[in-house]
């Protein structure tokens, strides 16, 4: 495969220090990627630097039309992608082609939509004499920096409203899955003029530190963990750019007594562990009412135990490895020290598998609040359950938690559905399902999990700011 990474209209090889690449469902090594040089750094932002001068001046209709022109060539091209992203990132390549494909599609053309429908307030005469009208315009050159656990879909909610705005982006994608970004480089060198997107594979500590610092980028945005997003907030500190930031986060899930047990299993077999719980909003920390607690810990024990993974026919794994055995390192040694304090018991999974990055599904019961299983992000095919009493202690703990993205609760009684939702501090709320997202629809939460909104117009609002012009009549 062709690693080269894109700079203007320009296809070059990386000139620092290559990255291997590794299959994580057996280790092995797919290929090395050289990662780009900071004199590479520097002529791609001054690309999109150049770009930017035309591109924010075309019209809507233009950046739809383009946008609409790189969703078909991923529509055309989605077995090549999904096998591309299922061999980097482990994925099963049903849920590579089927799940995620046409949720990217549909990314694109709802973003190719969404440009040429924006609102804002009526123009008119606020002081005598005078004409008032806002305009949206974009920010300038984004530095656009993604995490390894939905490569492509991450690429797509990050360009699509980037460069639908009218902005031009460097792009980086995570050091461990360059794969699909730099196959996507050659759709988007087709498709839109030089410069407007440029695709930069490498670490973080060197391509990503020198892009965010760069003066003349003029924003940052990331999904990736809150450490990182820290370092975003300091780097853009220095010359006040804007940020954008989706960091994680610790879902909740309140299971009241009168939830129908049978779907939350299914709902939680299915959400808590899709991509092998490598997910921000996996349905991984649930609250049991004390009537329902005990048949839920057995019920889910049973459903996780029989979730497919590993077999060598992959159409019939539901889920894959994790990323690396760093990951996976990192996450049997979550729930080894929680299967050292006495109340908690592993009740499936609970090990490593013999073979790449494989992690057992694993249902942690009986947890408590203040456990670090119960507070931590896993990010693995991990859920704990806690029983609670009330809905007042389920709403505090639920809400007890520094990342502030997902949440979920189950109940037949659609007031007490509607009352829990109002009080939850996060960014969405299910009702009777979780993890379902939708393109019309904002995903982005508060506190430690970021403030940026991926996803629906508000994320076109994020990459572009509002400006107030005043005519006078003379
Ligand atoms: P990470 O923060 O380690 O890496 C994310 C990206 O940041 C990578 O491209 C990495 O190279 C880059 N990076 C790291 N250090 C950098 C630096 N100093 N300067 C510039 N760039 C730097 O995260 P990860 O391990 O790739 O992804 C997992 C994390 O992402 C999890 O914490 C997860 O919750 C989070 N995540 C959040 C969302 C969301 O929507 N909120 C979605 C997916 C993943």
């Amino acid at each position: 495969m062709d690693t080269d990474l894109l700079i203007g209209d320009r296809f070059e090889p990386g000139q620092d220090a290559a990255e291997p690449i590794l299959d994580p469902r057996t280790g092995a090594l797919i290929l090395d990627v050289p990662e780009a040089s900071t004199a590479q750094v520097d002529r791609a932002v001054a690309a999109a630097r150049k770009a930017f001068e035309t591109w924010s001046r075309t019209t809507p209709g233009e950046r739809s039309a383009a946008l609409l022109r790189i969703a078909d060539r991923v529509e055309a091209e989605a077995q090549g992608f999904a096998a591309l992203e299922a061999l980097n990132c482990g994925k099963p390549i049903n849920a590579a082609l089927n799940d995620e494909i046409p949720a990217i599609v549909d990314c694109y053309r709802f973003f190719a939509g969404a440009v040429r429908c924006q609102t804002g307030a009526i123009a008119g005469e606020y002081l005598e004499g005078h004409t008032s009208m806002i305009r949206r315009d974009p920010i300038g050159v984004v530095a656009s920096i993604a995490p390894w656990n939905y490569p492509l879909m991450m690429m797509a909610w990050k360009l699509a409203p980037a460069i639908g705005g009218g902005n031009t982006v460097v792009f980086k994608p995570s050091e461990q899955t360059p794969l699909t970004a730099l196959k996507m480089a050659h759709i988007m060198a087709e498709e839109l003029p030089a410069g407007v997107v440029n695709v930069l594979p490498g670490r973080g500590h060197t391509v990503g530190n020198h892009l965010i610092n760069h003066p003349d980028v003029d924003m940052i945005s990331l999904t990736g963990d809150v450490a990182t997003g820290k370092k975003m907030l300091d780097a853009a500190a220095k010359t006040v750019k804007r940020t954008h930031l989706e960091l994680g986060g610790k879902a909740p899930v309140i299971v009241f007594d009168d939830a129908d047990v049978a779907q939350v299993v299914e709902g939680l077999r299915a959400f808590g562990f899709y991509n092998a719980g490598q997910d921000c909003t996996a349905a991984c920390r649930i609250y049991a009412g004390k009537k329902v607690y005990d048949k839920l810990v057995a019920d889910l024990t049973s459903a996780v135990a029989t979730i497919a993974l590993g077999n060598d026919d992959d159409s019939t794994n539901e889920i894959g490895p994790l990323i690396s055995l760093r990951q996976r390192d990192r996450v049997a040694s979550f729930v080894n020290r929680a299967r050292e304090m006495n109340h908690i018991e592993v009740t499936t999974g609970g090990e490593v598998m013999d073979k790449g990055f494989y992690y057992r599904p694993t249902v942690v019961a009986g947890a408590t609040q203040a456990d670090e299983i119960v507070r931590r992000e896993v990010f693995g095919p991990v859920v704990s359950i806690t029983p609670f009493s009330d809905l007042e202690e389920a709403v505090t703990w639920a809400n007890d938690s520094d990342y502030g993205l997902a949440s979920s609760v189950w109940t037949n009684d659609v007031g007490r559905a509607m009352a829990t939702a109002a009080r939850l501090r996060y960014g969405c709320t299910w009702i009777n399902t979780h993890f379902m997202l939708v393109n019309e629809m904002p995903h982005g939460g508060i506190k430690k999990s970021g403030y940026g909104k991926d996803m629906s117009s508000y994320a076109l609002e994020d990459y572009t700011f509002v400006r107030h012009v005043m005519i006078n009549h003379g």
